[in-house]
């Protein structure tokens, strides 16, 4: 509801794809017909009542809303209940951020700046974990992509590599990127060639993984750069680059291949400990090969046996889902305002 946005949250500071933003309309009409109606309260009652009120996390964040909560993209909406027009209508942002070591600090600081008093602000906290996670982030991309327009492919792709990497401006590489292609040379990381961009056939696997993830349906299968695949094609793929053996996946039934492969993506630690041990590295960029060496060697104190017996060998990832803690940031403050002024509509 861009229209309606009069005073946004400073999220500039986080990782891309670590922050996840609702808007959930609620129908101020339809809220005081429950309590004055079916509850029984009086007017100031239900006032203060309401006041007080702030929507279940389950409400905030579904993407069906029931009433009196509702979504609408339009610039004039109406309750879908009672058709009562916009000054009625109150909304509550919320945004959900993934507790992890990228997200600490700056949510601590957007904690601290954010006003205090009066309730504008409810803070949350939930447990859960890097399957639930992922799958968010996936519903999240597959909502913003346009799989009509081709060009999804690599907006995945980069959206993908965001999450994975996201110390990397993709932003900026992807400005001049038109095909994304599997090397034939990189045994890790990525390269650009000129409007082409070369992935090491690991992460090319991956994107292709997220790109049938996005698109999959029932009956056809999913859209990826290689094509449409169904789930076979695309393991049979995987298997064949080696890509299974790399993550230690022996399963040979397709839904067992396929929920390893899920809890694969979807663990968070392992994300960014692939960057740690291999560093995704640019040709053309001497300052980053500089620092994925750094952290290569801060890998290998941590895990002195390790380097020494394998030290160039990638070991086989760790496989199993993580708890992940979701901090819930709810903004009242169009609540709180209109609250007031319906309030005073209403007892006049
Ligand atoms: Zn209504």
């Amino acid at each position: 509801m861009p229209a309606m946005k009069k005073h946004e949250l400073d999220l500039s500071e986080f990782p891309a794809g670590t922050v996840t933003e609702f808007t959930t309309l609620v129908c101020l009409a339809c809220i005081f017909d429950i309590f004055t109606k079916q509850l029984g309260l009086a007017p100031r009652t239900a006032f203060s009542e309401i006041k007080r009120h702030t929507p279940a996390i389950e409400e905030l964040t579904t993407r069906s809303a029931k009433r009196p909560y509702f979504d609408s993209d339009e610039k004039h909406p109406h309750c879908p209940y009672c058709k009562s027009a916009k000054r009625w209508l109150a909304r509550f942002d919320t945004y959900c951020i993934e507790g992890g070591k990228t997200t600490d600090a700056p949510r601590r600081a957007l904690l601290k700046k954010m006003p205090q008093s009066g309730e504008q602000f409810l803070v949350l906290e939930k447990k859960s974990d890097s399957r639930a996670v992922f799958f968010e982030w996936l519903d999240t991309l597959r909502l913003n992509l346009d799989l009509n327009d081709e060009r999804w492919l690599l907006a995945a792709t980069r959206n993908y590599l965001e999450r994975r990497d996201p110390k990397t401006n993709w932003e900026e590489v992807f400005s001049e990127i038109r095909a994304v292609r599997r090397s034939t040379r990189l045994p890790e990381g990525w390269e650009r060639d000129g409007a082409r961009l070369f992935l090491a056939p690991k992460i090319y696997g991956e994107a292709l993984l997220i790109q049938y993830l996005v698109s999959r349906s029932q009956a056809h299968g999913g859209l990826t750069l290689e094509g449409r695949l169904t789930l076979m094609d695309l393991i049979r793929r995987l298997r064949y680059s080696g890509y299974l053996d790399q993550l230690g996946i022996t399963e040979h039934e397709p839904g067992e291949v396929f929920e390893k492969l899920i809890d694969h993506l979807a663990s968070t630690s392992d994300w960014s400990r692939v960057i740690a041990a291999n560093g995704v590295s640019n040709a053309s960029d001497s300052d980053r090969v500089k620092g994925s060496k750094k952290t290569t060697k801060k890998k290998a104190k941590k895990k002195p046996s390790q380097a020494k017996s394998k030290k160039s060998q990638p070991q086989p990832d760790e496989i199993s889902p993580e708890r992940v803690k979701l901090h819930y940031i709810i903004d009242r403050r169009d609540f709180l305002e209109k609250v007031k002024s319906v309030y005073a509509a209403y007892a006049a």
